[in-house]
C-alpha cells in the first residue's frame, strides 16, 4: 500500500515521472542486453564446438601418418569432396600440401583436378607415384591428396609407405570398383590400411527420381578397364538400373 502511494506520488510529480520513465527504459535496454548475450554466448558454445571438433580432428590427424580413402562411382562427387577437404587445410594455413592426378586423366587438361562442375584446383600429373619420393616436393609435404587412385599401378606401396613410414597424412580419391564392379587398382587393397573410408554417392540416372546410385555403368562397347570418360561413356545407376 504504501510502495503503490509512493509510485502514485512519483508519477503524479512530472520530473520524477521522466526519471522513472528513463529508468523503465534503461531497464528495457540492460535487460535486452543480457538476453543478448545469452544467445550470443549459446551461439559461441556451439561455434567453439564445431570448431573444437574440426580442430581435434585436424589435430589428432596432424600428429602422425594416416591413409583416408573418398570413394564412390561416377559423379559422387569424389574430386568435389577432395576440394573441400584441401581448401579446409589451407584455411587452416596449412601449406605443405601436395596434390597429385594420374597422367592419363586430361579431361580437363594437365595438372589440375577438376569437379564435374569445372571447380578445379592446381595438381602435378604424374604417371608413377614412387617417382616423386625422392624430390623435395615430396620430403616436404605433410599432406598428399591423390586423385583418380584407381589408375596408379604403385598405390598400395606409396600410400603404405607414406603413412607408416614416412608420417605423411595420404587422402586416396577414386573409384569403388570398375564398370564391371571388379576392383579397380589398388584402392580396395588400402582399406584394412585406412584410418577413414568416405562412401560417397551419386543419383540414379535411369530412375531419376532421387534413388541413390552406388555403381558406374558403361554405356559403350569396350572391354578396357581403364577408359576413362564422361557422361557420354558412364551413367551412375542403382542396383536394379546396373543389372537391367
Ligand atoms: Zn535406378
Amino acid at each position: 500500500m504504501k510502495m503503490m502511494m509512493m509510485t502514485t506520488n512519483l508519477l503524479n510529480h512530472p520530473t520524477m515521472m521522466n526519471r522513472f520513465i528513463t529508468f523503465l527504459f534503461k531497464a528495457v535496454i540492460i535487460q535486452s542486453y543480457v538476453i543478448n548475450f545469452k544467445i550470443f554466448y549459446f551461439q559461441l558454445k556451439i561455434l567453439k564446438l564445431i570448431l573444437f571438433t574440426d580442430i581435434m580432428n585436424l589435430e589428432m590427424s596432424l600428429k602422425g601418418g594416416s591413409i583416408n580413402l573418398i570413394i564412390g562411382c561416377m559423379f559422387s562427387g569424389k574430386s568435389t569432396e577432395t576440394m573441400r577437404i584441401i581448401k579446409r587445410y589451407k584455411t587452416l594455413g596449412s601449406k605443405n600440401i601436395l596434390v597429385i592426378n594420374n597422367i592419363s586423366d586430361n579431361r580437363y587438361g594437365e595438372s589440375v583436378i577438376s569437379s564435374h562442375d569445372k571447380q578445379q584446383i592446381k595438381c602435378i600429373s604424374l604417371s608413377s607415384l614412387n617417382s616423386i619420393k625422392t624430390q623435395e616436393i615430396y620430403i616436404k609435404a605433410q599432406i598428399i591428396f591423390i586423385d583418380e587412385a584407381q589408375f596408379f599401378t604403385d598405390l598400395y606401396n606409396f600410400c603404405t609407405n607414406a603413412a607408416d613410414n614416412d608420417n605423411k597424412i595420404v587422402y586416396v580419391t577414386g573409384l569403388n570398383g570398375d564398370s564391371d564392379r571388379n576392383t579397380f587398382g589398388d584402392i580396395c587393397k588400402l582399406v584394412p590400411h585406412a584410418e577413414n573410408i568416405t562412401m560417397l554417392k551419386a543419383l540414379c540416372m535411369i530412375c531419376k527420381d532421387g534413388t541413390a546410385a552406388v555403381f558406374s555403368k558403361r554405356i559403350v562397347n569396350s572391354q578396357n578397364q581403364k577408359l576413362v570418360g564422361e557422361s557420354n561413356m558412364y551413367i551412375p545407376t542403382c542396383r536394379n538400373h546396373f543389372n537391367n
